[in-house]
């Protein structure tokens, strides 16, 4: 479900505006029920000039994250712990917004890889085939793919042995 409106908002303004996802989920999302402490609001956000909530952010920019370098186009679904400390020494990894089970979870980045939310496949994990699920890009192999947030987290806990997901906890518990 929040894939399709996250898909049906940024096709919905981009064919209006002809202008990029990140700009549409701004004008569209101000506020996701998955959190207002998103690239979006974040001071550390290029656009946002070091104003956290920044009501003025400047439309000339992409959405960058200038403590981790990097471009975030699903500004208003990424998160990370630096948003809270406003601290520029990096906590933890990057995290997307994954499926929604019980409410919006978090699921961190492969690294600087992001997991992408898609349609029908079978469990890298389990084996179990899924209507909705979770991808992630592979540059040795094909991409992978997880039928639940849990077997994702899991995959990417055995990849990352001494990081920890604090914003992915309440997955486990699930
Ligand atoms: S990745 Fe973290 S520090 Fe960077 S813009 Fe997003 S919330 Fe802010
Ligand atoms: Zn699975």
């Amino acid at each position: 479900m929040q894939k399709l409106f996250r898909q049906t908002m940024i096709l919905g303004l981009n064919s209006v505006l002809n202008c990029g996802p990140h700009v549409s989920q701004r004008k569209l999302v101000k506020m996701p029920n998955g959190g207002p402490d998103n690239c979006g609001t974040c001071g550390f956000n290029r656009r946002n000039r070091g104003v956290w909530r920044n009501p003025v952010p400047d439309e000339q920019q992409l959405s960058f994250c200038e403590i981790r370098g990097l471009t975030v186009l699903a500004d208003h679904w990424t998160y990370c712990q630096n948003w809270h400390t406003r601290t520029k020494k990096l906590i933890g990894p990057i995290y997307a917004s994954g499926l929604y089970e019980n409410g919006y979870r978090r699921i961190p980045w492969h690294g600087a890889v992001e997991p992408e939310s898609i349609g029908a496949g079978a469990c890298s994990e389990c084996g179990k085939t899924f209507a909705d699920g979770i991808a992630i890009a592979s540059v040795e192999s094909a991409r992978l793919v997880f039928c639940s947030n849990l077997h994702y987290l899991q995959w990417w806990k055995r990849q990352h042995p001494e990081e920890d997901a604090p914003m992915s906890d309440d997955i486990w518990e699930h």
